[in-house]
């Protein structure tokens, strides 16, 4: 049986794809800041370090897939720790792990907000991996929610994806056999939504901004179906792809440009 670590898991897209991956006979190790079996704060190097220290002692050494689905979409520092820095070290921290696996993959979360407006200077700093810098940045765009706060989500989530695009293939991931992915959910009906598309108006103005032709606002489920075929045996060439599960989103916006 596959073993796969997935964080986020206590909770929507995450929690969707552990059952998920429960149900097809697998080993998952939930990671979360609560109510999980690895307890650990993502936004903190100490949790970081205890999740790659939890995971190497629950699975004896050897595990097969990464799940990284951690995410908060508040206008706020922690989700510059957590989106970004946290995710890396997911993936950086549990890759030597992955090694000793027949078929090893690793998935992010992205999101569609990808491309929606950022802030440069953030992007800048998180794709030179000064988390240091990035967080102070993120310090000023946060004083203003409504405004430049709103920046700090997206610039978090184009910082991933550019991330994966750039690591996925080199000698770590490629080399080592690893596919390296991204998944770029729409709006998704998880706690993380909820208050916003609990109200008619809510609904229509988030969908305004991300359009959904294709079956509108979609269960976690079925990002967890797209995150489990990446993660999956089968997957043996699909690299560095950000795959929008996005009701055609990003047709609307980008168009023909691919
Ligand atoms: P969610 O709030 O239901 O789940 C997020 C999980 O991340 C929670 O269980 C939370 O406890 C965990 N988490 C937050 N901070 C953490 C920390 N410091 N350490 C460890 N775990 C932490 O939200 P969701 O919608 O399931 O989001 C999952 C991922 O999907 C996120 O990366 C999010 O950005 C992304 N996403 C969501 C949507 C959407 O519409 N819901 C759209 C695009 C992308």
């Amino acid at each position: 049986t596959r073993t796969s670590v997935v964080t986020g898991a206590a909770s929507g897209i995450g929690k969707a794809t552990k059952q998920l991956l429960e149900q097809r006979g697998e080993r998952v190790i939930g990671a979360d800041i609560r109510d999980a079996e690895v307890v650990a704060d993502l936004s903190e190097p100490a949790g970081r370090a205890a999740l790659v220290e939890e995971v190497r002692r629950l699975s004896g050494g050897s595990i097969d897939a990464v799940y990284a689905v951690a995410g908060l979409s508040t206008a706020t520092v922690a989700t510059v720790a957590v989106n970004f820095s946290g995710t890396v070290a997911t993936l950086e921290g549990l890759r030597p792990l992955l090694l000793g696996s027949p078929a090893p993959r690793a998935v992010l979360v992205s999101s569609m907000a990808a491309l929606m407006p950022s802030d440069e200077e953030l992007v800048a700093l998180l794709t030179a991996g000064d988390e240091q810098a990035a967080l102070a940045r993120a310090e000023i765009l946060a004083k203003e929610p409504a405004t430049t706060g709103r920046l700090i989500y997206a610039s978090t989530k184009l910082a991933l994806s550019r991330w994966v695009r750039r690591h996925a293939s080199t000698s770590q991931w490629a080399g080592e056999g690893i596919p390296l992915n991204a998944v770029a959910p729409g709006v998704i009906s998880t706690p993380m939504t909820a208050d916003l598309i609990a109200t008619d108006e809510g609904r229509v103005g988030l969908l305004k901004a991300v359009p959904m032709p294709l079956n509108g606002i979609a269960e976690p489920v079925v990002v967890a179906q797209a995150l489990a075929w990446l993660g999956s045996v089968e997957n043996t060439h699909l690299c560095g792809q950000i795959v929008y599960v996005d009701g055609g989103s990003d047709v609307v916006l980008r168009g023909d440009s691919v």
